[in-house]
């Protein structure tokens, strides 16, 4: 019988982090995965990153993980999502090659010293003394261990669902995990049945892209690891088009027939990645939906249609995929499905992920949330607590303060989920810090402190902060007068006193190019660098107020919240909370931030009505 620290089970997003950053902790560690070649599937979206969720893999990517190097791999087309917007709601995005994704992480996992990659099922756990103790293999082999990690995905006890056709599965082309899942249904874990779907896939030569308009990417691409400035492989285009109100007739028609409507579903959906039967029924006004044709690799003729996920019988979704223009005589290569899976209350488990028998793991979409980021971010935590506890170490610790992975730990244990769980800039309340572009600040020390770390990445990052603290401290040494700013064509104050070049780098409309009148030694330097320093004085002048309204949320919390207050006229809050505010009448603002998917944002709008209401 061999024997590890740490044995992951899954090599999913969250299994491959996980199992990483375990080895990257010191542990001897074993990642148990059905089959070696489907290490790092991507299951839906050929796609890492976006709102909230880029903000996660530069966070993973801080603590020197594996997700954002992969992307960068594999990255065919970058965008920064929010671009007109301020760079803290900015999300990073990447369409990946999915065969380069899963060869980078493969690679990535190869090269990890103290990490074996065995390939078996997972049937039962073992436990000894109260604790767990390691893992039983299909195969009869047993493996023990000091911790182990469960990263299983939409695999335990997953159906999958086509129109009234059902059958067990992983996910496409993978077998579900029945063993293992009838296995935990024997502890007292509190659970529940979740769904997700992803479309049909396309056969790009097929489509007709010559009439429809074309996506590039953007002209400066950003990266999704700080290791990286470029792209690594040939950049691509995706198509653009749009369902019609033929389309949703055919769906509309067709409801009955739907795994998701027809009823032959128990599990809750992410209510943020509508199917399109959810689109035709939700945004009944709406004539047209757009569609990203997003092609799934460089070598590869598949082509993802972004936005019209179903699980519809395979005929009726040729029939409305052929009304859409430009896939008129498209050829369907696999029809779009759901599945539905077992999933387990987060709210069980502790900080480090670990759950009420010592030594066990959870975590990814057996946490109920949905997500390649979200699932690699739960994957990086699980793994190192495992390891932190195997070595008898300090375990790394994440707060809503330093992180959106706090952020999503916090959530996920205080509020569980009644729906799959993903992440959103507008959970954070401290989202001014938590940008994409200072992950590393807040992050990069603190898991070199924790072992978790390489001295490799730290040193680059404190090659990076040594540059940026030389042009902050050389830009803050410049106090320059009104009619000198005037002159650099730059909009002075009428005061007349002398301001730094620091603080005069966060004013509207300020560009390098005024400032170098003044400091021309900063032409010289990386633009990267520049880039950094401009946006941390940005944000410098908010952050007091963010403090402001946070404390002021502690300081208010048992506010009362009248009881005929309208949630729907309040304006600023989304739809969706005022319906929930509206059916569950909290009592007090406190009462109001226990429930699932509140805000912070929507929190100080409901503040500041009371406050008005006094
Ligand atoms: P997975 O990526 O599912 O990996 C699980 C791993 O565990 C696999 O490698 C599997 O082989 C292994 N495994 C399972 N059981 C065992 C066992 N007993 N022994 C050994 N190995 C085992 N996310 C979105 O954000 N948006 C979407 O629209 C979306 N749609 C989706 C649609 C479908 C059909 C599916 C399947 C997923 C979708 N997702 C979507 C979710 C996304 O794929 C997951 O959130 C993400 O992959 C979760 O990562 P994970 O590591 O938790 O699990």
């Amino acid at each position: 019988m061999k024997h590890f620290d740490v044995i992951v089970v899954g090599g999913g997003h969250a299994g491959a982090e996980a199992a990483a950053a375990a080895a990257r902790m010191g542990a001897r560690v074993a990642l148990v995965s059905m089959r070696r070649d489907r290490i790092g599937v991507m299951s839906c979206n050929p796609a890492i990153g976006g709102l909230g969720k880029g903000h996660l893999v530069r966070e993973i990517d801080a603590l020197d993980g594996i997700m954002g190097l992969a992307a960068d791999e594999a990255g065919i087309q970058y965008r920064l999502l929010n671009r007109r917007k301020g760079p803290a709601v900015q999300g990073p995005r990447v369409q990946a090659d999915r065969k380069l994704y899963r060869e980078a992480i493969l690679r990535l996992l190869e090269q990890q010293q103290g990490l074996e990659l065995i390939e078996g099922e997972v049937v039962d756990l073992v436990e000894e003394a109260g604790r767990i103790g390691g893992v039983d293999l299909a195969s009869g082999d047993r493996l023990s261990a000091g911790a182990v990690v469960l990263t299983a995905g939409t695999f335990l006890n997953g159906v999958i669902h086509i129109g009234d056709v059902r059958r067990s599965g992983g996910r496409e082309g993978d077998t579900a995990s029945i063993r293992l899942g009838e296995r935990l249904r024997s502890y007292d874990f509190a659970r529940g049945r979740l769904k997700t779907g992803t479309p049909a896939r396309l056969d790009g030569r097929t489509i007709n892209w010559s009439i429809l308009d074309a996506q590039p990417g953007d002209d400066a691409p950003v990266m999704m690891s700080f290791a990286n400035r470029s792209p690594k492989v040939r950049q691509i285009s995706c198509g653009i088009t749009h369902t019609n109100e033929r389309t949703h007739d055919i769906v509309r028609r067709n409801l009955s027939l739907s795994a998701m409507y027809g009823g032959h579903i128990e599990g809750v959906g992410p209510r943020y990645c509508p199917s399109i039967e959810d689109k035709v029924v939700r945004f009944a006004d709406k004539s047209e939906h757009q569609i990203f044709l997003e092609p799934e690799g460089l070598d590869d003729d598949t082509v993802y249609p972004n936005g019209i996920s179903s699980s519809l019988p395979a005929e009726v979704q040729e029939a409305y995929i052929r009304s859409i223009r430009g896939l008129e005589v498209v050829r369907i290569i696999q029809p779009g499905y759901a599945i539905e899976y077992d999933y387990f209350d987060p709210q069980a488990l502790s900080p480090g992920l670990e759950t009420a028998v010592p030594g066990l793991y959870f975590a990814g979409q057996i946490n109920g949330t949905t997500g390649y980021e979200e699932a690699a971010a739960q994957g990086l935590v699980a793994g190192s607590s495992a390891a932190a506890q195997v070595l008898g170490r300090e375990r790394l610790r994440f707060t809503r303060r330093d992180s959106y992975i706090g952020v999503m730990l916090d959530d996920l244990r205080a509020r569980g989920v009644t729906e799959p769980y993903r992440m959103f800039t507008s959970r954070a309340e401290f989202r001014l810090h938590l940008r994409a572009d200072n992950a590393d600040q807040r992050l990069t020390e603190k898991g070199f402190a924790a072992g978790l770390v390489k001295e490799s990445r730290r040193a680059a990052f404190s090659a990076k902060m040594s540059a940026v603290n030389a042009l902050r401290l050389n830009l803050e040494e410049i106090k320059v007068l009104p009619a000198e700013m005037r002159a650099a064509g730059l909009a002075a104050g009428k005061d007349g006193s002398r301001r730094s070049l620091l603080e005069v780098l966060s004013y509207p409309d300020v560009t390098w190019d005024k400032i170098y009148a003044l400091a021309p030694q900063a032409e010289s330097v990386d633009p990267a660098i520049r880039d950094q320093v401009w946006c941390d004085a940005l944000y410098a002048q908010y952050l007091d107020r963010q403090e402001n309204d946070a404390a002021g949320l502690t300081r208010h919390a048992d506010t009362p919240i009248p009881g005929e207050i309208d949630y729907r006229a309040l304006p600023g809050l989304s739809t969706e909370l005022a319906t929930k505010l509206d059916r569950l009448r909290p009592a007090s603002l406190r009462d109001a931030e226990g429930i699932e998917g509140m805000t912070p944002a929507a929190l100080i709008l409901v503040l500041a009505h009371c406050r008005k209401a006094e």
